[in-house]
């Protein structure tokens, strides 16, 4: 038996997959979803979200992708669970295969596999993860009102999050291992200048402190001296970088230098027609729910003309 083409596919539940979902849905394209292994995406290991349009008194993660995936199933949306581990971008239908070996063949994808952050990879970090531990200043940064919080990072991301933090606390530390940025001059200068950030340069964390509820210092190792030192402190932001989930289509899309999916200047379309690429995988420099939905519902437009044009 010939096996059924779909119209579209979406890889990926966050924000960005969800609202591709709920548009072509409504375009009557019935969308296919598949679920990846983070069901949700980022927002299930969140509480409290205050920056979603819509929910003024605020909204755990969790039950915000609920409703968006609650939204998505009124429109014919089909889910699947599973992650995509093949790829095959060169023949028409696309060919997807789950971890399960399922095939599936669409005339359309939509990428929506969103980025994780880099971690230090310390137990005390995970243990305190949304407990005095972050990796997203634009998110959290906002619970830290006349607190201590440190930055750990050396690139243009540490300087943003750490000059976004001082609208909030009351002292940022910045955390370097080597003696100079890798961050943009302007930046830098910008952070050095700043009277509320203090640098501590050549140094590595060694542990993240706490009393079990809530972090309440760090402990950093001198890498020049091997001295090693505790300090008091409310937070502490993780800017080492993301990692976007684009692996997969290395060699086949085209992929900026650092890692992202790169898509065209007023659109989602990626290198391969018929393939766009929405969220947090697409997306260095905003990383938002909003901006990821935002981005979810472009690609949905697009897959839908892109749909209109080749039938
Ligand atoms: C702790 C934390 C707190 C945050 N707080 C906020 C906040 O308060 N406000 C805010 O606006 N933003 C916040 N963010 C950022 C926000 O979560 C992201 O910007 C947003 O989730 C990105 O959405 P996305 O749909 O692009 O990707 P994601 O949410 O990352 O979803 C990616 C999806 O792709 C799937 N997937 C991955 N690989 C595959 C594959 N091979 N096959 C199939 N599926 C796959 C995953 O399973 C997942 O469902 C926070 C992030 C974190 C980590």
């Amino acid at each position: 038996m010939e096996q059924a083409i779909r119209d579209v596919v979406i890889m990926g539940t966050g924000p960005a997959g969800l609202t591709a979902a709920i548009y072509t849905g409504r375009a009557n394209l019935k969308p296919l979803v598949i679920d990846g292994s983070q069901p949700g995406g980022q927002l299930m290991i969140t509480s409290e979200i205050e920056n979603f349009p819509g929910f003024p008194e605020g909204i755990r993660g969790p039950e915000l992708m609920d409703k968006l995936r609650q939204q998505a199933g009124r429109f014919n949306t089909d889910f699947a669970f599973g992650n995509v581990t093949e790829a095959d971008l060169s023949r028409r239908p696309f060919q997807l295969r789950l971890d399960d070996g399922k095939e599936i063949l669409t005339n359309a994808l939509i990428i929506a596999t969103g980025a994780n952050a880099r971690w230090l990879g310390l137990p005390s970090e995970r243990a305190y993860r949304g407990k005095g531990v972050s990796a997203c200043a634009t998110c959290d940064g906002f619970f830290y009102r006349d607190l201590e919080v440190f930055v750990v990072g050396g690139g243009d991301t540490a300087m943003e999050e750490a000059l976004f933090l001082t609208k909030f606390a009351s002292k940022v530390t910045v955390v370097h291992r080597r003696e100079e940025f890798r961050s943009s001059k302007i930046m830098s200068l910008r952070v050095e200048k700043n009277p509320k950030i203090s640098l501590e340069l050549n140094k590595v964390v060694e542990e993240i402190l706490g009393d079990g509820q809530k972090v309440t210092g760090i402990r950093l190792k001198d890498v020049k001296t091997g001295e090693i030192t505790e300090q008091s402190c409310d937070g502490v932001f993780i800017a080492i970088g993301h990692a976007p989930n684009a692996e997969l289509f290395e060699g086949q899309l085209d992929i900026d230098e650092y890692g992202y999916i790169e898509t065209a200047k007023t659109s989602t379309a990626t290198s391969v027609d018929g393939v766009f690429a929405c969220g947090d995988v697409q997306d260095y420099t905003y990383r938002q729910a909003i901006t990821a939905a935002g981005t979810g519902c472009m690609a949905a437009l697009d897959a839908e003309r892109y749909l209109e044009c080749i039938r």
